[in-house]
C-alpha cells in the first residue's frame, strides 16, 4: 500500500480534507491498470463469450429497486455503542472479535451472540445496544423537491433486467444469451475499515446470462469440462470445516456440487480470468455461500476468493444463480410480459439467470500484492507484462553527447507505434531502473554511447535485470513480442555482460 500510494496507483480520496472511509482514488498508474483489467474482462466476456454490453444510469428510481428487492433486503444489521454512540456493522464486529461468521442470523440471534461472546465497542470498549436495520443504498431525489425518491445503484445488473425486452429482441431468440455492464456501484458501508477492500463506491463488471431453465447448457462446455476448480462447499463451512474439494468442471456438475453446467463453466472462466491477471492458481478458491450469507435474489452463490497477505481470503467475484427472481419481479411490478416464446420448443420461457459479478478494485489490489516481489536489494512489481501500466521506459545513459535527444526520438517513435512508453532522464541510471522496477515497467531501453555509433540500444528485463543489445530498427517488433510473451529476452539480440 505504501508503494501503491507513493508511486501513483491508488490513494485515499479527499485526503486534504482528512479523507472519508470507503473511497479511493486511482492515480495515474492505477487508472491505466484499472482500464487494462476492464479491457481484459471485455476480451473474456464481450469478445470471447459474445455478450452484449450496455451502459445504463447509476441513479435509479425507487420503483426499480422496490421490484428488485433492494429497498427491503439490501440491509445491514447494525449496532450502536451505548457509551460513545458509534454505529457498527454487527457481523463485522463479531468476525473481528470472535472469528465467527454471523451473517444471515436474525436480529435476536445476533443480540444473543453478542451478549454471550461479550462483543464490545472497538473504539471505547462500551456495551452495545439493540440491533437495527440500515439500508445500504445511497438515497437521493430526482429533480427539485423530495417526492421522486431514487438511489445510487447497488449493482449494475438491474439496468440489464429492466432492458430485458429490448435485449432479447436484439438477441433474436438465441438462448442462452448474455448481457454485460461495467460501471460504478454503490454501497453505503457502515464503517469500512479495510481500506481498498471495502469501498462505498466501486467499479463492477457484471454479466447476466439468460437461459432456459430446462436447458442450462453452455455451447462451449466441453472446452472446460476437464479444468480443475477448488471448491469450499457450504455443507463443509456450515460444519466448521475449511475443506477444499478439487474437482473438474464436469465432476462438479455430475456430483451436483454446482447447480448446473453454466455455473461450472463460469467458475472455470473466472479462474482463467484471475490467472490472466497474474494471480497464481493456488491463491484462488471458490467458496459457496451458506444460505444465511446469500443475497435475497440468489439460490446458489459461489464467491471467487483470492488469498492475500494483508486481508486473508478476499472475495473478488460473486457467481449467483438468480433463478427467474429478477425477471418475475419486474414483470409483476411493471406489468410487462417478460417471457420469451421459443418457436423451436413451442413454449413460453421465463429465463433464469446465472450472474458472474466481478469487482474491479479488489482484483487490482490483489494483483498488486501478488506482483510485489523483493529479492535482496531489488524490489519490483512482477505484473503481467501486457497489463503493466507503462510498457517501456526509455532512458539516456547519460545526460550529454546527444543521448537525451536520441532517447527522446526513440521514445516518440515507440509512442507513435502505440506503446505506452515513458521517457526518464532524472537522476542516475540505477535510480531510474529502480523506479521502473517499482512501477512494474517490464522493459527499459537505454540509449548509450554505442547507440550513437552503431544504432543499437540495450533492453533490460524487469524480472531478471538481464540486458540484451538490439538494433533500433528492430526495437518495436522485438518489444511487441516480448510484451505479449511470444519470446523471452534471452531469445533476442546479443546478451550484455555486466
Ligand atoms: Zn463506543
Amino acid at each position: 500500500m505504501e508503494l501503491a500510494k507513493r508511486r501513483g496507483f491508488i490513494w485515499p480520496s479527499f485526503e486534504i480534507y482528512g479523507g472519508v472511509g470507503g473511497f479511493y482514488d486511482f492515480g495515474p498508474l492505477g487508472t491505466i491498470l484499472k482500464n487494462k483489467i476492464i479491457q481484459k474482462w471485455r476480451e473474456f466476456y464481450v469478445i470471447g463469450e459474445g455478450f452484449f454490453e450496455i451502459d445504463s444510469p447509476s441513479v435509479m428510481p425507487e420503483e426499480v429497486l422496490k421490484a428488485s428487492g433492494h429497498v427491503d433486503h439490501f440491509v445491514d444489521a447494525m449496532v450502536e455503542c451505548k457509551k460513545c454512540g458509534t454505529a457498527f456493522r454487527t457481523a463485522d464486529l463479531a468476525r473481528e472479535q470472535t472469528g465467527k461468521d454471523i451473517e444471515g442470523m436474525s436480529k435476536e440471534e445476533m443480540e444473543q451472540f453478542i451478549g454471550k461472546n461479550r462483543v464490545r465497542c472497538p473504539d471505547c470498549g462500551g456495551e452495545l445496544g439493540k440491533i437495527f436495520d440500515f439500508n445500504a443504498m445511497f438515497r437521493t431525489t430526482i429533480g427539485p423537491g423530495s417526492k421522486r425518491v431514487a438511489y445510487l445503484r447497488p449493482e449494475t445488473a438491474q439496468g440489464i433486467f429492466i432492458d430485458f425486452k429490448r435485449l432479447q429482441r436484439y438477441a433474436r431468440g438465441k438462448l442462452p444469451f448474455g448481457v454485460v455492464q461495467i460501471g460504478k456501484g454503490y454501497r453505503n458501508e457502515i464503517s469500512p475499515r479495510q481500506g481498498v477492500i471495502r469501498l462505498r463506491e466501486f467499479t463492477m463488471a457484471e454479466a447476466e446470462v439468460f437461459f432456459d431453465p430446462e436447458d442450462p447448457h453452455h455451447p462451449k462446455f466441453s472446452n472446460c469440462a476437464d479444468e480443475k476448480i477448488r471448491l469450499w462447499r457450504a455443507e463443509d463451512e456450515v460444519e466448521g470445516r475449511e475443506k477444499l474439494t478439487e474437482v473438474t468442471a464436469e465432476q462438479a456438475v455430475k456430483k451436483k456440487f454446482v447447480c448446473n453446467e453454466l455455473m461450472a463453466y463460469y467458475l472455470v472462466l473466472t479462474k482463467k480470468f484471475l490467472c490472466e491477471l497474474g494471480i497464481p492458481e493456488n491463491a484462488i478458491r471458490f467458496r459457496e455461500q451458506t444460505p444465511g450469507q446469500r443475497a435475497h435474489y440468489s439460490s446458489e452463490t459461489w464467491d471467487a476468493e483470492v488469498d492475500t497477505a494483508r486481508f486473508g481470503w478476499v472475495e473478488v467475484t460473486g457467481l449467483a444463480y438468480r433463478t427467474d427472481y429478477d425477471l418475475s419481479r419486474h414483470a409483476e411490478f411493471s406489468k410487462e410480459d417478460l417471457t420469451i416464446f421459443r418457436a423451436d420448443k413451442k413454449r413460453k420461457v421465463l429465463c433464469h439467470v446465472i450472474e458472474p459479478s466481478y469487482g474491479i478494485d479488489r482484483p487490482l489490489y490483489c494483483m498488486l500484492e501478488h506482483a510485489y516481489t523483493t529479492d535482496g536489494k531489488r524490489k519490483y512489481l512482477r505484473l503481467k507484462k501486457e497489463l503493466a501500466p507503462i510498457e517501456v521506459g526509455v532512458f539516456p545513459h547519460l545526460n550529454r553527447d546527444g543521448m537525451p535527444e536520441k532517447a527522446l526520438e526513440v521514445h516518440r517513435s515507440l509512442k507513435s507505434k502505440g506503446f505506452m512508453s515513458e521517457y526518464d532522464d532524472a537522476g542516475s541510471i540505477g535510480r531510474r531502473y529502480a523506479r521502473a522496477d517499482e512501477i512494474g515497467i517490464p522493459y527499459c531501453v537505454t540509449i548509450d554511447h554505442q547507440t550513437l555509433k552503431d544504432g543499437t540500444a540495450t533492453i533490460r528485463d524487469r524480472d531478471t535485470a538481464a540486458q540484451v543489445r538490439v538494433a533500433l530498427a528492430e526495437l518495436p517488433s522485438i518489444l511487441r513480442s516480448l510484451i505479449c510473451g511470444e519470446v523471452q529476452l534471452g531469445e533476442v539480440g546479443e546478451p550484455v555482460k555486466k
